[in-house]
């Protein structure tokens, strides 16, 4: 595994933003780029790669490390002592703010909304249990937004994450991840991607990239796949993450351009179903596709839609003999919940343990 680092590319190439923006190393990198060589059957051809942000960090992978490089440090710097987020009972974002808040000691808040409940969920709120964060129940997605502000204001030195954290100082770390590719590219470990596919939330990830390209100079396309609703996110909220993230760097870097007109980006809506987190035969399928790739199964949230759409796009004929790269924001590393985590859990979230699981 590749020691964490001891600054981001993003400090080399953009030199003044060091002055501005917090940053506390949790990232093992660079991460790997390889072909997807154990699906290729599956997928129906070659020429389609991975970036293991997977194995980001061997405490917890997947793409909530590289953003939380500058929030917590932004929560440091700002002297809080509680980090209050919410999230689905599934939530990586949980998970991780769990995992990275207690290595630098903040007590962690967490409001948790309904969604489907399947074995991941089953165990993420297990793992929270065993991180010792604080869970409130949240129930329905109004519910959470009011309990979560209730759940700030209570006391004094909480720092607030919202759901997805797309605001510009977490885009930042993919921001940094793009240049982190190129130098791979340019190292002759990977082909330039024609195409970079990636499940897309609350899209400060898939916003970060398409910027990251456009800065780069490359065409490639950026496709995120999207896991919840088309009023949560479409082309108008992820233009706002971009042209946010755009002016945050142009205001602080004088070598940023603003990108704003060139950043190249697509939605691919199909693989979503019923809605967040509800599985669809193709996303229990890719979830079990994740699984040859990594050797840990996916789940049908993020990873097994992201796997789905990218089976679509490598055998349509619009992106026949295009390098592809699938952007891996799932972790590997999962906290094994302790014999006695169970009883941590509390009662607002027994059904979590108790319900018929769905995938
Ligand atoms: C959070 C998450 C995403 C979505 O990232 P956004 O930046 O919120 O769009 C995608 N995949 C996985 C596995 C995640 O945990």
């Amino acid at each position: 595994m590749v020691p964490a680092r001891r600054a981001p590319l993003l400090f080399e190439a953009l030199p003044e933003l060091e002055r501005h923006v917090p940053w506390i190393p949790f990232a093992h990198v660079p991460t790997a780029v390889e072909p997807c060589d154990a699906i290729a059957d599956w997928l129906g051809r070659g020429g389609v790669f991975m970036k293991r942000d997977d194995l980001v960090s061997p405490l917890y992978g997947g793409n909530k490390v590289r953003r939380y490089e500058f929030i917590l440090a932004d929560a440091k710097a700002k002297a809080a002592r509680r980090i209050v987020t919410a999230g689905g009972i599934a939530s990586t974002q949980v998970m991780a703010t769990a995992l990275f808040g207690r290595e630098l000691g903040f007590a962690v808040r967490a409001v948790l909304f309904d969604q489907p409940v399947t074995e991941f969920a089953r165990q993420a709120v297990l793992g929270f249990a065993d991180a010792g964060v604080e869970l409130i129940f949240g129930g329905g997605y109004a519910m959470t937004a009011w309990r979560a502000w209730r759940a700030l204001r209570r006391d004094a030195g909480n720092y607030l994450i919202l759901p997805g954290a797309a605001n510009p100082l977490a885009n930042l770390g993919y921001i940094d991840a793009m240049f982190e590719l190129a130098g791979q590219v340019e190292r002759g470990l990977a082909p330039r991607p024609d195409v970079i596919v990636l499940p897309t939330g609350s899209s400060g990830t898939l916003a970060a990239l398409a910027l990251g390209c456009a800065h780069l100079g490359w065409e490639t396309e950026v496709i995120g796949v999207r896991i919840t609703t088309s009023l949560a996110c479409n082309r108008a909220t992820v233009g706002l993450v971009i042209g946010a993230t755009d002016r945050f760097l142009a205001a602080r870097a004088p070598r940023w351009k603003p990108m704003r007109g060139a950043v190249r980006y697509s939605l691919h809506g199909g693989a979503l179903g019923r809605g967040y987190g509800y599985p669809t035969s193709e996303a229990v399928e890719g979830a079990a596709m994740v699984e040859r790739l990594t050797g840990a199964r996916g789940e049908v949230t993020y990873s097994g839609k992201a796997l789905a759409a990218l089976r679509v796009i490598a055998r349509s004929p619009r992106y026949a003999g295009k390098t592809i790269l699938l952007w891996n924001t799932l972790s590997t590393p999962r906290p094994r919940p302790s014999a006695g985590a169970a009883d941590r859990v509390p009662p607002s979230l027994r059904w979590v343990l108790e319900r018929p699981l769905l995938a």
